[in-house]
């Protein structure tokens, strides 16, 4: 299982290879999503916290990526975190997600993105529950639920 130092080495030091990769320019991205899909996702955008009935839903099933339906994480690690977006405490592979140094707004951030397509997510943080001790905070507009 993943830990904080694993994120930090994997920000500095790059994330394991994706199974594969899935390659399309903005305009084509632009013109596959919704635009607020579009924004969060490939603009880097934040949505309003407590905006999505997501952070409260728990029943089981697998969250993807909203851009290239890659398998991102499992309800088995979601977490009510109180913060108003969906929150996981760990990938559901180790290299579904990549993790990227991101200093903007005046923080030391880690983003995380998925490591297939290059969406933004949203970002990792190492206050979660045990035993990963992690916080992925993820806009739910990044993301797609299938049982
Ligand atoms: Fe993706």
């Amino acid at each position: 299982m993943m830990n904080w130092k694993d994120v930090l080495n994997f920000a500095d030091n790059g994330t394991p290879l994706p199974d594969k990769t899935v390659v399309k320019s903005e305009a084509e991205w632009q013109a596959l999503l919704s635009p607020e899909v579009f924004h969060i996702t490939r603009l880097k955008g934040t949505e309003r916290p407590h905006s999505s009935e997501l952070c409260n839903l728990f029943s089981s099933g697998i969250y993807s990526c909203a851009c290239c339906q890659t398998e991102l994480f499992d309800s088995s690690g979601k977490f009510e975190s109180g913060t108003g977006w969906p929150s996981f405490t760990e990938p559901i592979k180790s290299n579904a997600v990549a993790y990227s140094a991101d200093n903007s707004h005046g923080m030391r951030r880690v983003e995380a993105l998925c490591n297939t397509c290059g969406a933004h997510l949203g970002h990792v943080f190492p206050d979660g529950p045990a035993p990963s001790g992690l916080r992925f905070c993820i806009n739910a507009l990044a993301l797609r639920k299938t049982s």
